[in-house]
């Protein structure tokens, strides 16, 4: 589901007109639907209702307190990948012992924190961050709870910045090493093998890549159960959503849409992982940042000039690649939507932004309705990997975000005072 759809011809986010929301916030303006992400997070949730399971959201997706309290409030843990991470999952009202700790820099200030404030687990990238973990946890008197990423050697059929399971990739251990990891870990006396864990990339739209890496891993995690008495297997994240036009296709209902036919729903991915699962009688963690956030979020923008030139019709738009940057950073495609629906032919656009770089622009050559200055436009499913890549690049300041439920909304955070950009900076002394 998403709830993004027209009334009439106005653009609502649930049950709230989006022109609503520009009248009373400006331009670029992120907008997030609480129904939304509850829908994808119970569906995902209630799929996995065979198994004893937890879905840790992976929270650099999208990272607003208001997002993270919703899945709190929903009993998710989430996957953090950093200090500033567990912080904030404190901040927005988190529960730590339902984290995982993932990523391959771990500094010890960050083990010590994690240890300190009792998360679920940390999921180890290296074997020299064994010897950290341990180490830490040994000054602190602790014991901490580790799990291993194993690297399956799987190819997950997706963008190269977004594959994670292969050996060309910086991610996890190999496979044919992890016996002997826990063999040794099993010997720091300040380390608890509490589970094995994998994520083999990012917006894999078909379950095969999962269960391959599965089917593969499952030996090896049935052994080490026995000798280390784990309690949890993570199946890790990726699970693609449909970024593909859907709006446009005249559908009201998201789940009846074209796009829809294709994609991975969490029924699917439950149908054919769930059996295989279930044997193992193991705890089993999730990882999904992109399937609950991504189509949860828009980013609106508007149009502040649309220039001519002889082989181009430019939309000039008030967002740009600093607010959300995966165009230019993936190859990305977002649907793109005007908040008030227009008829007539369509016109080739590009929508760009004002920065001064080439990569500044959302789409190219797209058929796009006739618009002008002054019209506002949704980019769709920006909610996962949009306003957390945000930078004051241009000293552009962060766009306000808002959150909707049902006819409720609210500013969940504020657009940034330009000031604020420059506030950690100084004029060196001998300048003065
Ligand atoms: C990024 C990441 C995820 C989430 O990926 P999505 O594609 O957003 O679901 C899960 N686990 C790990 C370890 C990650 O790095």
């Amino acid at each position: 589901m998403h709830d993004f759809r027209y009334v009439g011809n106005k653009l609502f986010c649930e049950g709230v007109a989006v022109e609503t929301l520009v009248k009373k916030f400006g331009t670029p303006l992120y907008v997030y639907s609480q129904r939304t992400l509850t829908d994808h997070f119970q569906k995902l949730d209630s799929a996995l209702g065979a198994l004893d399971h937890l879905v840790c959201f992976a929270m650099k997706s999208n990272s607003n307190l208001a997002v993270l309290r919703t899945i709190a409030n929903l009993g998710g843990g989430f996957d953090i990948v950093s200090g500033g991470e567990l912080q904030r999952v404190i901040a927005a009202g988190g529960d730590p012992r339902k984290c995982v700790f993932a990523g391959v820099g771990k500094t010890e200030a960050e083990i010590e924190f994690a240890l300190l404030e009792n998360i679920y687990c940390f999921n180890v990238e290296s074997e020299p961050e064994l010897q950290r973990i341990n180490k830490v946890a040994a000054r602190l008197k602790k014991i901490a709870p580790v799990a291993v990423r194993v690297n399956p050697n799987i190819e997950a059929h997706t963008h190269a910045k977004i594959t994670t399971g292969t050996y060309e990739n910086k991610f996890g251990i190999e496979f044919e090493k992890i016996e002997g990891i826990y063999a040794r870990a099993s010997k720091l006396k300040n380390l608890r093998l509490r589970g094995l864990q994998m994520h083999i990339g990012s917006q894999l739209t078909t379950v095969s890549p999962f269960e391959q890496a599965i089917r593969k891993v499952l030996p090896l995690v049935e052994k080490l159960k026995k000798r280390h008495a784990l309690e949890f297997f993570s199946i890790g994240g990726g699970l693609g959503i449909v970024y593909q036009p859907v709006l446009a296709s005249g559908s009201a209902d998201w789940w009846q849409s074209a796009a829809a036919k294709n994609v991975l729903t969490p029924a699917k991915y439950a149908a054919r992982l769930v059996p295989l699962l279930r044997p193992l009688g193991l705890k089993i963690l999730l990882e999904p940042g992109r399937f609950i956030s991504g189509n949860a979020g828009i980013l609106v923008t508007r149009i502040e000039y649309v220039k001519r030139t002889g082989k181009k019709n430019f939309l000039i738009v008030d967002a740009a690649m600093n607010d959300l940057i995966r165009p230019a950073f993936y190859d990305a495609y977002h649907e793109i939507v005007p908040l008030t629906r227009k008829g007539g032919a369509p016109i080739s656009s590009d929508v760009v932004g004002p920065i001064c770089e080439s990569g500044d622009y959302f789409c190219k050559d797209r058929p796009l309705p006739k618009l002008g200055e002054g019209d506002a436009i949704a980019l769709l499913s920006a909610g996962a990997y949009g306003s957390v890549m945000g930078s004051n690049y241009n000293a552009r300041p962060l766009p306000t975000e808002v959150l909707v439920n049902g006819k409720k909304f609210a500013a969940v955070r504020e657009r940034q005072a330009v000031a604020k950009i420059w506030a950690d900076e100084k004029i060196a002394p001998w300048q003065k």
